[in-house]
């Protein structure tokens, strides 16, 4: 039996949050159900967040689904270091509007909308005014486990959950033509390779390389394709052969294989690595032309072996990194989905699989995105536990 419903629920007065807790006590604020980790190997288990009362700037969305990226389990695991508990994770965010505040006039109750992987910026410095807010030179805010620094100080919860609160500069407008299941993982998997395809001005005629068929990778190979690219798969499995050439790959490349790799010797421009774990980029810079470029975007917790500084040189290869992508292109890459029919594969799964589900996705058992449909989260507790 799945668990019931998950509502938010109007708590009862709220006594005044403990000094140092981190809590906003709120009388209209609401209580939302989540799922979360409270250290690094509690595994994922329910928890109850206590949700600020939308300011006159913020959006209150009810959330109906949320992508699992691997960057979750990198977190909750502690790979990265550096993480505050209890955290729920969570920053692929679809949900509808529940509330606006008073200076809110471009979102109303009952939109359909997103939140990626950032809920605030500084706004001022040159990247916020630029558009690249994930640049943000004090810091953005991310979805999850950063310090709110406009809300009280308080720790940001991701989107394992019923609801949450953003300022509206931060919120993404979801095409209804998407299915909202399928659209979730748009908003890290999706701008996340997106961003570095537009910035190297892929169009026809241009090879791209996706390394890694997992989430972020089947993302790169639909919206490479679907920029008129022609797209090779490097992946370590083979039994991802077929269904990479059934996503529209037009070749797949063992990268483990040496002679298929020589094979491969100076055919590709662009190449978007999506690995999460520490390998060699040596024989993929061989792959490349002259003035071929390597974006990476896994951020594995290991070192990576050393790369070749004669592998770039003799080329003129740039090796480049990316993060995610701005609000406004986050914005276009939505409308570029909705225009060219592009969404995640996606597996929806219930709260009580969370964990399994993990383990799946580290074991590279799933095509390709885990949802989270939030429909099945527990009831909030009467109290909040973050
Ligand atoms: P994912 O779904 O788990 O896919 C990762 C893929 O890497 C796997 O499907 C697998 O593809 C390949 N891989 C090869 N060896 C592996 C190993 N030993 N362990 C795990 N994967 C291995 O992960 P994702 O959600 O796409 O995220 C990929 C990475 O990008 C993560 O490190 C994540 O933190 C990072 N990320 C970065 C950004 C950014 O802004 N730069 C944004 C989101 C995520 P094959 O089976 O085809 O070899
Ligand atoms: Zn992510
Ligand atoms: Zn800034």
């Amino acid at each position: 039996m799945p668990p019931p419903l998950a509502k938010p629920v109007t708590p009862k007065p709220a006594a005044p949050a403990p000094a140092g807790s981190g809590v906003i006590a709120s009388n209209d604020g609401v209580l939302a159900a989540a799922y979360g980790a409270t250290s690094p190997d509690s595994g994922l288990v329910p928890l109850t967040l206590a949700r600020r009362t939308p300011g006159a700037d913020d959006v209150e969305i009810a959330i109906e689904f949320c992508g699992l990226c691997h960057s979750d389990v990198h977190a909750v695991r502690g790979e990265w270091g550096g993480q505050s508990w209890p955290l729920v994770p969570g920053h692929e965010i679809v949900g509808t509007v529940s509330r606006v505040g008073s200076a809110v006039t471009d979102f109303v109750p009952g939109d359909r909308v997103g939140v990626g992987c950032m809920v605030d910026s500084c706004r001022e410095c040159e990247s916020c005014l630029d558009g690249l807010e994930q640049y943000c030179e004090n810091g953005m805010t991310a979805t999850y486990g950063a310090v709110d620094r406009r809300n009280g100080g308080s720790l940001t919860q991701g989107g394992y959950s019923s609801s949450v609160v953003v300022d509206r500069r931060y919120v993404l407008r979801v095409p209804e033509s998407l299915d909202p299941a399928a659209v979730a993982p748009l908003l890290c998997a999706g701008v996340t390779t997106f961003s570095p395809l537009r910035h190297f001005d892929v169009e026809e005629g241009d090879v791209v390389g996706v390394v890694g068929l997992g989430g972020l990778g089947h993302m790169g190979v639909k919206l490479a394709k679907a920029m008129g690219a022609k797209v090779v798969v490097f992946t370590t499995s083979e039994s991802k052969v077929p269904a990479a050439l059934e996503l529209g790959a037009d070749e797949v490349v063992l990268s483990r294989d040496e002679a298929a790799m020589d094979a491969a010797n100076r055919t590709i421009d662009l190449i978007i690595d999506t690995v999460a774990a520490p390998h060699d980029l040596n024989p993929l810079f061989r792959t490349l032309r002259v003035d071929g470029a390597l974006f990476q975007l896994g951020l594995p917790s290991e070192a990576m072996p050393p790369v070749n500084p004669r592998a770039l040189i003799r080329r003129r290869i740039a090796y480049a990194g990316s993060l995610i992508g701005g609000i406004a292109e986050t914005q276009e890459m939505l409308d570029f989905c909705a225009e060219h029919g592009v969404v995640a594969d996606v597996e929806v799964v219930r709260a009580d699989q969370l964990n399994e589900a993990y383990d799946r996705m580290v074991a590279g058992d799933v095509k390709y995105r885990f949802v989270l449909d939030t429909s099945t989260l527990q009831v909030p507790a009467k109290e909040a536990d973050a």
